[in-house]
């Protein structure tokens, strides 16, 4: 048996020696980042919400280290649901909740059938699977509550990144590339794609916060109902972005049909293109700035770690689509690269947006074309 502490539970599970989705009962260390994360933004949710307290489906539970989390962690948190196919896993998570003191529901089903059967009963559902949430997202509208929130993580990054297009079509009905922003793509693909399958509902989304960490993606979006303003969320958030792998030119254009496949108007090279994708904003600066103040009140470990990751992304939430690597402009221009602060300085000194991300530590998004950008970084 092990025993581990995390925020404010103990939590057991069988031993195993490698972190692995055929662990008797998964329990993933390098996840405390992405579950204190979500205490604090459900934490913030409540804040927000116009209701004393809230019920959660934490639908992939595991070891229930999430659920029971949730349960001792955010006020407000009232009847929480723990999920999961395996048998042994519910049997470990009844086990955790009862050393832990707190009171939980249990259900051990498919997580398909366990939200067909629960329509309206939640606030929050938290997606945690093993790869894609892409089989699950179509249940969660169907289910979530009006003003509810969705919790969904992929780990699927190789498709969503276009490692290999196919698995990108089949699994978000999306094309993806491979590019120095593709984690952005990507989590804009996963963006794009829960848009359209809320959109069955009527139901739209309105992203809180985001982040791609690691081997994974994680979104935070509100739920709303309403079928025109799911018809103008579309019109307005759903698009494609095309590449030049030859001179790094880009293009975000707006719109579910895709835009004929066309020639860099720089170099006149093949563009490549993603999507559809959410071409919107990955987060919202007032709920950012509610999860800073808010992190005091917490006890958290990565505390340090999301406090960056938080003030980086106040940063980037109203910048432009994609982002910029110095490193591969300077590799393009076969130059060595200079500092990336020089750079931000530089273009924000001729009057354009210039900022970090937390994508790449290297990237700058700016709103200055190529060819601009170019010439500041052979200047520098
Ligand atoms: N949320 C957990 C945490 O933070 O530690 C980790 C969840 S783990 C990534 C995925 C879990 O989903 C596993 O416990 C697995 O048994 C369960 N699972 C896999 N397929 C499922 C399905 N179709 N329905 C419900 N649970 C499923």
């Amino acid at each position: 048996i092990e025993l581990i502490e995390e925020g404010l539970v103990k939590i057991a599970f069988p031993k195993f020696d490698k972190v692995s989705s055929k662990s008797p009962v998964f329990y993933n260390p390098k996840m405390e980042f992405n579950r204190d994360i979500s205490v604090l933004v459900l934490q913030v949710f409540q804040k927000h919400l116009n209701q004393e307290s809230f019920n959660i489906a934490d639908l992939f539970s595991g070891s229930g280290i999430r659920g029971i989390r949730y349960k001792k962690e955010i006020n407000g948190a009232k009847d929480i649901f723990l999920n999961d196919i395996n048998p042994l896993a519910i049997e470990w998570a009844k086990f955790n909740t009862l050393e832990n003191n707190v009171d939980l529901e249990f259900s051990q089903k498919d997580a398909n059938i366990f939200l067909r059967e629960n329509r309206g009963l939640f606030d929050v559902i938290d997606i945690d699977p093993f790869g894609t949430p892409s089989f699950f997202l179509d249940s969660a509208a169907y289910a979530i509550k009006k003003n509810g929130i969705l919790c969904v993580t992929a780990t699927d990054t190789s498709a969503l990144c276009g490692t290999y297009k196919e698995p990108s079509i089949r699994k978000y009905n999306a094309l993806s590339y491979k590019s120095e922003y593709c984690h952005e793509n990507g989590i804009r693909i996963l963006a794009g794609f829960c848009a359209l399958t809320l959109a069955k509902y009527k139901k739209y989304i309105e992203i809180k916060f985001s982040h791609s960490s690691e081997h994974y993606m994680r979104l935070y979006f509100l739920v709303k109902k309403a079928s025109k303003a799911t018809d103008d969320s579309l019109k307005k958030n759903i698009g494609h972005i095309s590449h030049c792998p030859q001179c790094l030119y880009r293009v975000t254009s707006v719109g579910l049909t895709s835009p004929v496949e066309e020639l860099c108007p720089i170099c006149g090279e093949k563009m490549k293109m993603a999507g559809p994708l959410w071409i919107g904003k990955l987060g919202e600066r007032e709920f950012i700035e509610d999860m800073i103040s808010e992190i005091d009140n917490k006890s958290l470990n990565t505390e340090k770690q999301i406090l960056k990751l938080l003030n980086i992304s106040l940063d980037e939430v109203d910048a432009p689509t994609t982002f910029y690597d110095i490193h591969k402009i300077s590799k393009n221009l076969k130059i060595s690269a200079p500092k990336q602060d020089k750079v931000i300085e530089a273009i924000k000194d001729k009057g354009y947006i210039s900022v970090g991300t937390h994508f790449n530590l290297l990237g700058i998004k700016t709103d200055i074309d190529i060819n601009g950008l170019k010439e500041i970084v052979k200047n520098l």
